[in-house]
């Protein structure tokens, strides 16, 4: 089938079509304001939810955040990081680091990977401003205008936002409980003419599902890259917060130093997301190219900020630290388990997620037809904010299903809010 038409296929093109009158004396992105997914003919993502969520949330101090993918704030170790900023403004710390990252952080990363069976070197390694920062490094590397990219769907906006901005057309794949379906995958792509110049994954407790993909199934999605020659971007902020279930090896304990994994990561999840620092772990042959795309972003990570990151892996507390996320978003996770079932009963399934930060939850019988965009407003009036889940799919599809996050609030708001989202579900159903 031509590619240029596929229901599965959304292009920059036809967003930018659909998107907003262009701004006199503009061109490019800019003449539609924003980026075409961000802009969307009706201007409603992920991005723009979250920031106006925390708008409202602002004047509304009782809202509940089942929007947001942040993490608790009870849990962020401020004390110590306050300890460990002392230390680490020096005044060498005020000059530019090395674009790659500082010595002491690579170091703790590489002790990290080993933990993960996933052993690499420091010459593949380099940091990042986060994982957002690792995200655009990779389709800026990989993706040129008209390239196919597959991500899953539904998938994470940012990312796929970041595909488009470099031109990407995106071809959204199924998934079901064990994540991407790459026997689907396999089928949709010998039915087109061509193939994904690269496939953005989401393997951990993905957002927004919260499922995770099989080991059976990175297998094959490895096979598949190797077959078509395409990149896997393996984005996975969430791995080590598993808090029950099997660990599933990681694309790059399957195949170790393989040239076709780029692997983002970051400790925005497991630290604090407002330090930056997250890494990619790719090629080595890549990292200088990786160095010059950085410098003309932003020269080198903040360096306070990775010597706070390397002296709290390696402190001695970590495995503490990361035992007591996982024990917390355990709670909070079968507290919103719960809380859905009793609460809202046949009206809604969720994802029950081993680890992570996200469920997904979609309203079937007599609310199967509910479009979650229009129950948003009435949620937020009164008092509870989600991801709808159109806003989780370049063609937007999932109009009647959410994402919900269940690490940011406390069992006892999760009950809340699942309380206050029902009251809203009545209301529109009433109209
Ligand atoms: N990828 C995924 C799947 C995420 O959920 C997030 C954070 N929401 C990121 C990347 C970006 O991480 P960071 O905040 O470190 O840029």
């Amino acid at each position: 089938m031509s590619s240029a038409t596929h229901p599965l296929i959304t292009t920059v093109k036809s967003l930018v079509d659909a998107a907003t009158a262009p701004t006199a004396g503009l061109s490019g992105a800019a003449a539609h304001g924003k980026f075409p997914l961000a802009g969307g003919p009706d201007g409603f993502v992920g991005s723009v939810i979250d920031s106006s969520t925390s708008l409202i949330a602002a004047q509304r101090h009782d809202i509940v955040r089942f929007g947001m993918g942040a993490p608790a704030a009870e849990v962020i170790p401020t004390e110590e990081l306050k300890a460990l900023a002392g230390e680490a403004l020096t005044v060498e710390s005020f000059g530019y680091g090395a674009t790659e990252g500082e010595p002491d952080l690579i170091e703790a990363i590489l002790g990290l990977a080993d933990s993960d069976g996933a052993p690499t070197s420091a010459e593949r390694i380099s940091v990042t401003a986060g994982g957002m920062q690792g995200l655009d490094l990779a389709f800026k590397l990989f993706v040129s205008p008209g390239d196919l990219v597959a991500v899953e769907s539904p998938t994470y906006t940012n990312g796929s936002a970041t595909a488009f901005a470099y031109g990407a057309d995106l071809l959204e794949i199924p998934m079901d409980q064990h994540g991407m379906d790459v026997d689907a995958f396999e089928a949709i792509v010998g039915e087109l003419d061509r193939v994904p110049k690269a496939i953005y994954v989401i393997p951990n407790f993905q957002n927004p599902s919260g499922t995770t993909l099989s080991e059976e199934r990175r297998r094959k999605l490895l096979d598949l890259a190797h077959r078509w020659g395409s990149v896997i971007i393996d984005d996975d902020p969430y791995g080590d917060l598993r808090f029950s279930g099997e660990h599933v090896p990681s694309f790059s304990a399957l195949s170790p130093q393989d040239p076709q994994v780029f692997s983002v990561r970051t400790f925005s999840k497991v630290i604090a997301p407002g330090l930056r620092v997250g890494w990619v772990d790719a090629d080595a042959r890549l990292r200088t190219l990786i160095g010059n795309a950085k410098q003309t972003m932003d020269s080198c990570t903040n360096v306070p900020a990775q010597h706070m990151v390397s002296r709290f892996v390696t402190g001695g507390g970590y495995a503490d630290h990361l035992a007591r996320l996982r024990r917390e978003y355990h709670a909070r996770k079968d507290a919103m388990v719960a809380a859905i079932g009793r609460v809202l009963g046949e009206r809604a399934r969720t994802t029950d997620p081993e680890g992570g930060f996200f469920l997904w939850l979609t309203l079937q019988g007599e609310d199967a037809g509910v479009d979650t965009e229009a129950l948003f407003e009435t949620a937020l009036a009164r008092g509870v904010a989600f991801i709808p889940g159109a806003a989780l799919s370049p063609s937007r599809q999932f109009r009647n299903a959410a994402r919900l996050c269940f690490a940011s609030s406390s069992p006892e708001r999760i009950e809340e809010g699942v309380a206050r989202l029902a009251g809203a579900l009545d209301a529109v159903g009433q109209r």
